[in-house]
């Protein structure tokens, strides 16, 4: 007798809960085919009995509960879009969890919860390994975060910074300079040829442009004739009184 009474007011409850927020915000989404996913209890079959008719659990075979059809009046169902799921079913497709209140990220026909969906899918620096959320920079397709996108040998930031690489390594051009420019025979500073430095190249022997100097008068070569004497590169005149 207690135990009627008891279920008496659970059901009225149950039947205010769902009438003015579950029933008609299931509607409303449906129509509108809302992405949202709605909780909502079961009904006992005496108030409703259609829409008890009409669940199927999405899990289908692998229905928790043993039964896609079973209706709990009490329990909680989850409607997502066309699907529907017992609460207890409506979990991660990877870890397995119920969804319960928390969000989740639904993929195809899967549903991840937001851990789950992020080591899945999100992007990765392929230096740190860790999740791009955003502002992140590809270079030969791969994803890096900014901070992570480094000189290669003294690791200063190159986003927004002029680079050059080599054997697919980033450099920035002061470490490429030194690294693998040419150097140049006077000076024996790097040719970068970054920003357009002009040198002279004479046989595996390369000048810049203002390196490129006679040996004795100290005269600029550049667009003149030289002699080579030895080491040295000299200007026809010195090189006549040199023989003289
Ligand atoms: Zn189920
Ligand atoms: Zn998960
Ligand atoms: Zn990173
Ligand atoms: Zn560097
Ligand atoms: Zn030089
Ligand atoms: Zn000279």
């Amino acid at each position: 007798m207690s135990a009627d009474v008891l279920s008496d007011d659970f059901k009225s409850r149950l039947h205010l809960t769902t009438k003015t927020v579950g029933q008609e915000r299931i509607r409303r989404a449906r129509e509108n085919n809302e992405d949202v996913a709605i909780l909502s209890m079961f009904l006992p079959n005496a108030t409703a009995e259609r829409e008890n008719k009409k669940f199927c659990c999405a899990m289908k075979d692998q229905c928790l509960l043993g039964d896609s059809r079973k209706t709990i009046a009490g329990t909680k169902k989850m409607e997502y879009k066309t699907r529907q799921w017992h609460e207890k079913c409506f979990c991660c497709v990877v870890c397995k969890n119920p969804i319960g209140t928390k969000s989740f990220i639904p993929r195809e026909q899967e549903i991840y919860c937001a851990g789950c969906y992020e080591d899945k899918f999100a992007t990765r620096c392929v230096k740190c390994n860790k999740i791009i959320t955003q502002g992140g920079v590809t270079y030969k397709n791969e994803p890096w975060h900014r901070e992570c996108f480094t000189c290669t040998h003294c690791n200063s930031s190159l986003a927004g910074q002029r680079f050059t690489s080599r054997d697919d390594k980033a450099y920035c051009a002061e470490c490429y300079g030194e690294l693998f420019a040419k150097r140049c025979t006077s000076c024996t500073k790097p040719i970068t040829g970054i920003g357009g430095t002009r040198f002279i190249s004479f046989e595996d022997r390369h000048w810049h442009n203002d390196c490129f100097i006679c040996a004795h008068c100290k005269n600029s070569l550049v667009g003149k004739g030289f002699i080579v004497v030895e080491q040295d590169i000299v200007c026809p005149d010195c090189a006549k009184e040199q023989l003289m």
